[in-house]
């Protein structure tokens, strides 16, 4: 592995899922839902494959059935309006997604401003740009009801050598939605200090109760310098289908275009014909699936509070953070590995997701887009925690 790798080994999330399975563990650490999407999804993409739709290389940008179904999605849901042939990208999830965007967009020596605690790919891709980050960490505030932004702390953090901030939200994993407010500072700092923003809003459509997205290409002066990620995965969960997307300004979506192609040169095609058809499904089914997991979030909530845990409540994504401090442990690390053997239940430690590990050590992820039945249990020995 080259220099600018050497630190990254195995992801997390792989580590912890092979954990689960290895222990026979309730798995609520990788984020995948254990049932999947809406039967007329898959039913398209089998009639696609049957069709003889996308069995062979699509077009490089994706096939324009589903380019016109994200725009028509960003256009309905947001006012946002762009381009299907110039400034949409379809892409291999949102993951390849933000590689092609960090490799298009930095040069070596550039740093990007990410908000921390930071999915583990972003870290990845700007080391791979031979870039470098600076972190800028969501804290609780002190009523504990959310994760949230330092405008302060955020402006210091930009220097002459800041290339792009990389926001994520709804936010994996402390399951914070950034306000206006935090969202309106970050594009003034954007506007003022001439930087380019990459947002990856892979939970859109995962908002609960007051909490709104509002995506950043929205605010003024964002349209031109905002790439925007997002991801049918989540949405529809179909996690393993691996159909993401970028929009944004024509000459960014070109430069994110052009490494697309050297690196899975095209997406699967028939899936891409299914998402097409899912991104039009009425507003029921994307008000369901929120009602849904706020259900479950709740439900999963109230478990670990029952157990003893601190629980920072999600405003969005599939994620509960907690704090494991009340069992007088310290390291969510050793915490996670243990706990298969203590309980027979798999999560994932928030203290990779830091540069600084004093910063969240004592954070513990869990995933609530389980059955509920599965919940239930899982809360239940994690009582025995006590
Ligand atoms: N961004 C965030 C914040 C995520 O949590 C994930 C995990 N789904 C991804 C990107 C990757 O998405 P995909 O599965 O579409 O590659
Ligand atoms: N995004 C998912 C999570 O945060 C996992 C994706 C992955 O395994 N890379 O759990």
């Amino acid at each position: 592995l080259n220099r600018r790798l050497a630190d990254f080994g195995t992801t997390i999330f792989a580590e912890m899922s092979a954990l689960a399975v290895a222990t026979g563990s309730i798995n609520l650490g990788q984020g995948f839902p254990d049932q999947d999407g809406p039967e007329e999804v898959r039913e398209a993409a089998v009639r696609a494959l049957r069709d003889g739709r996308g069995n062979q290389y699509p077009p490089g940008p994706g096939v324009p059935e589903l380019r016109t179904a994200i725009a028509l999605h960003q256009a309905r849901r947001y006012g946002l309006s762009c381009d299907p042939d110039t400034e949409v990208l379809v892409t291999a999830g949102a993951t390849e997604a933000i590689a092609a965007t960090l490799l298009a967009l930095l040069e070596p020596g550039d740093e990007v401003v990410a908000l921390e605690p930071y999915y583990d790919s972003y870290a990845a891709c700007i080391a791979m740009a031979g870039a470098s980050r600076v972190p800028v960490t969501l804290r609780p505030d002190p009523g504990q009801a959310r994760f949230r932004l330092d405008l302060d702390e955020l402006r210091d953090a930009v220097t002459d050598r800041t290339r792009l901030l990389l926001i994520n939200t709804p936010h994996n994993p402390t399951g914070t939605v950034l306000t206006r407010e935090e969202l309106t500072a970050i594009a003034e700092l954007a506007v003022e200090r001439d930087l380019l923003v990459v947002t990856d809003e892979v939970y859109e459509h995962l908002v609960f109760d007051e909490a709104e997205h509002i995506p950043l290409a929205t605010l003024p002066g964002m349209r031109e310098r905002t790439v925007t990620i997002g991801s049918a995965g989540k949405t529809f969960s179909f996690t393993g289908w691996k159909v993401g997307w970028v929009t944004g300004a024509r000459e960014l979506v070109s430069a994110v275009r052009t490494v697309k192609q050297f690196l899975t040169y095209v997406s699967a095609g028939p899936f891409q014909y299914a998402i097409a058809e899912a991104l039009r499904l009425p507003d029921s089914y994307f008000d369901g699936f929120r009602a849904d997991l706020r259900r479950k979030r709740d439900l999963l909530g109230d478990g670990l509070r029952a157990a003893g845990f601190v629980v920072y409540q999600p405003q969005g994504t599939y994620f509960i953070t907690t704090d494991i401090t009340p069992f007088g442990e310290k390291d969510a690390y050793a915490f996670c590995r243990a706990l298969p053997e203590r309980c027979g239940v798999v999560a994932i430690p928030n203290s990779v997701f830091y540069d600084d590990p004093d910063a969240g050590r004592s954070q513990v992820r869990f995933a609530f887009c389980k059955r509920d039945d599965v919940l239930d249990e899982a809360a239940g020995r994690l009582r025995r925690l006590a």
